[in-house]
């Protein structure tokens, strides 16, 4: 298999996390179905392919998600209980955290909006109610022993309101870690973010007293971007990279077939830069391809298509 040369760079981390979305937040915006079972032999493959940290699933009312409707089938079948915090969960308020503890969840993520009218569409709240609601979820997952991620949407750019001020995703962030969060995630949910930008809102998290090693970043790569996006917050401090495998998810909100980083394009960057990650690159291109005919479309991600092509 074709691999690329190996030049390590000053000022990079020797380690990275890399935070697998795709059967999450991949699944849930795809239009197909998948069975429970296929799903499960998804997340297996990844986890053996060397995903450390997969986000299984969602407990939302079927009714909003119909795609992940399965979520206590899905966690039955992967016998979850003990896997910790490389398990998580998305919980979208109290009844979804009950549900999660029940099945022995012990990693858990809320999904914030630093915009008032993504918050309204996805969580039918403003920011204020939707972060009143995580209070009291992120306090007991905590009070439980649980590992508390805070998603942040629409962090650079929203689709109705335009480029997100920086002062309000910082506002935004700031809230989630006083609610007690282990670890946020800024999402560029509709892929607009260019490195400057990136590094911008870095430096003004640090300034509010939260670090690089408090953050992980979710790229999409609607415009192009996300891989230099990775770059610049990888060179700024940052550990901790989501990405989905096969670039799985679209763009819900662009109608672009490119959404979510895909897994495969980030590991051979990570592999060029001689940082450790843990993934074995061939299994992985494997289970996306395998998970891609599932789905009945070619893989997104742009490494898949040149190895299948070299
Ligand atoms: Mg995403």
């Amino acid at each position: 298999m074709t691999l690329p040369m190996v030049e390590p760079q000053a000022g990079m981390p020797d380690e990275v996390t890399i935070y697998e979305v795709g059967p999450r937040d991949g699944l849930q915006n795809e239009s197909l179905a998948v069975p429970t079972e296929v799903k499960a032999e998804f997340i297996n493959r990844l986890i053996a392919a060397g995903l450390q940290t997969v986000e299984i699933t969602s407990m939302v009312p079927q009714k909003w998600v119909p795609q992940l409707g399965d979520a206590e089938d899905l966690l039955a079948q992967l016998g979850l209980t003990g896997l910790g915090r490389q398990r998580p969960v998305l919980v979208p308020n109290e009844r979804g955290l009950d549900r999660a503890l029940e099945q022995g969840v012990s990693a858990i993520a809320v999904f914030g909006s630093a915009t008032e009218t993504f918050a309204r569409k996805n969580l039918n709240r403003s920011v204020d109610e939707s972060l009143d609601m995580f209070g009291p979820v992120v306090r007991r997952a905590l009070d439980g022993g649980a590992w508390v991620r805070g998603y942040v949407s629409m962090c650079f750019g929203d689709p109705w309101e335009g480029p997100v001020p920086i002062d309000q995703v910082v506002d935004v962030c700031s809230r989630l870690m006083d609610l007690g969060c282990d670890q946020l995630s800024l999402g560029d949910t509709i892929g607009v973010a260019t490195p400057g930008h990136v590094l911008r809102l870095l430096d003004r998290l640090d300034d509010a007293g939260i670090g690089p090693d408090q953050v992980g970043v979710h790229f999409h790569d609607t415009y192009g971007q996300a891989l230099s996006n990775t770059y610049a917050a990888l060179g700024r401090g940052v550990r901790v990279f989501d990405a989905s495998t096969g670039g799985l998810g679209g763009c819900p909100y662009a109608k672009s077939a490119t959404g979510n980083l895909a897994t495969e394009d980030l590991v051979w960057m990570l592999d060029g830069l001689g940082i450790r990650h843990g993934v074995d690159l061939s299994a992985l291109v494997e289970t996306s391809t395998w998970m891609a005919q599932q789905l009945g479309k070619p893989s997104a991600s742009r490494v898949v298509k040149a190895l299948a092509g070299s």
